[in-house]
């Protein structure tokens, strides 16, 4: 029988990201598979937090609009963000949730193909992107058309402006081919829009290399930006002569503090600021994405790969009973396994009494993340190891597991 202590032993010794670890303030008697959800706290960012609201606010006040720069940050820190998804740095901008971004977005791809009311997508896509597409359809804007993964291609014609998708699945981590897609979608006049929530900080994304339109993404999952962190928006820089989004707020004005009465649009993605950006979000989320940045998306994306190849070989080793949703080849998925079990919520629950902390997805998905900023080989046997023994001790039946909370 495999010694697999041993084998992460071995493999974490080997492991030239290792050392991060140490950058994140996280328990050492907690394995963190969950960093696709709820990104660990980074080390630095409680005193930055400190000081940003001690000196820059507190001592330098309003001053510090320009005096600490937070003037600039959604500009400063998308520019940060840009080479961890193959963009330009005046590309990308730190902005509002990934929602709302979409909702800019779709908006913006609708009045650049007049004529062409749908939007394309695929059922059980991440449901905030369904559901703003239902927004402009209610609004008459637009008309959502879904297709299965395997139907996209046929689905595109005519009539579609926009083809959104999310790169990574939340659920099953099955990742798209963004070059073909975006080919194909060209093919018939259509603009493509990719959410990059799970895919940013995990795995390669060369946005200008497959020359798609429009992106999104999330600042409080891989980014570790913290709770409810500002997301990012990408749009290439062939479309920011035409790029019109519809929440129009002072902000994204050419001229804000000239305060006129009728709205011009600021050049570039500084366009898509709507109202006053958060600053203790911002500063929270550039220690995140410095972080990131600094460790680099190459050896983050082989690091990737490796944890999730492990825990796939020894989960399949040593909990059979479980089946895997997710891709088994590494390059064709994100950053995170899923199994199904009819108690997958139960066995989930149990797990984090036990201080693995994963998550569920309904209705029976358990998902296991690897961020690898700061997951371990032995954080990815543990799981294995404590799963096995709550279904050998049926220890999942307890009742407090059954308990649902708000967030589950
Ligand atoms: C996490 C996630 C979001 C988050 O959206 P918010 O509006 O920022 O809460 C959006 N899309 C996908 C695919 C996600 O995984």
């Amino acid at each position: 029988m495999t010694d697999w202590t041993h084998e992460a032993a071995r493999l974490d010794a080997e492991d030239p990201l290792a050392k991060w670890r140490a950058e994140f303030l996280l328990d050492e008697g907690v394995a963190y598979l969950d960093g696709n959800s709820l990104g660990a706290l980074p080390r630095a960012t409680p005193e930055r937090l400190q000081r940003a609201i001690r000196q820059e606010w507190g001592e330098g006040l309003i001053g510090s609009w320009n005096g600490a720069g937070w003037i600039g940050l959604p500009q400063k820190i998308g520019g940060m963000i840009a080479p961890l998804i193959g963009a330009q740095a005046h590309e990308v901008i730190a902005a509002d949730s990934v929602s709302v971004n979409l909702f800019k977005l779709i908006g913006a791809a609708l009045q650049m193909r007049p004529g062409r009311k749908v939007v394309l997508s695929e059922p059980g896509n991440f449901p905030t992107d369904l559901y703003m597409i239902a927004g402009q359809e209610a609004q008459g804007l637009a008309e959502r058309r879904l297709a299965d993964r395997s139907d996209i291609g046929s689905a595109l014609d005519d009539d579609v402006a926009l083809l959104l998708l999310t790169h990574v699945h939340y659920k099953t981590g099955a990742m798209y081919d963004m070059a073909a897609l975006t080919k194909a979608a060209h093919a018939t006049g259509a603009l493509v829009l990719w959410d990059l929530s799970h895919s940013v900080g995990a795995v390669p994304v060369d946005l200008n290399g497959v020359g798609a339109d429009f992106a999104v993404g999330c600042g409080y999952k891989y980014l570790n930006g913290g709770p409810g962190a500002p997301a990012f928006a990408w749009v290439a820089q062939r479309h920011h002569a035409d790029l019109r989004q519809p929440l129009s707020g002072w902000m994204g004005h050419a001229a804000p503090f000239a305060f006129e009465d009728d709205y011009a649009p600021a050049p570039g993605v500084s366009q898509l600021l709507c109202g006053t950006p958060p600053i203790l979000g911002m500063r929270a989320l550039e220690v995140g994405v410095d972080l990131m940045a600094r460790i680099g998306m190459e050896p983050l994306v082989a690091k990737s790969r490796a944890l999730s190849a492990f825990t796939g070989k020894v989960m399949a080793a040593c909990v059979p009973e479980l089946a895997c949703i997710s891709p088994a080849d590494p390059a064709a998925r994100g950053s995170h396994l899923s199994y199904v079990h009819p108690h997958a919520y139960e066995l989930c629950q149990a797990l984090i009494a036990r201080r693995v902390i994963g998550d569920f997805r309904a209705p029976d998905a358990l998902r296991l993340g690897f961020a690898p900023a700061y997951v371990s080989f032995a954080d990815c046997w543990r799981a294995v190891s404590e799963l096995r023994a709550i279904i050998d001790s049926g220890d999942w039946r307890r009742p407090e597991f059954s308990t649902r909370a708000a967030v589950t």
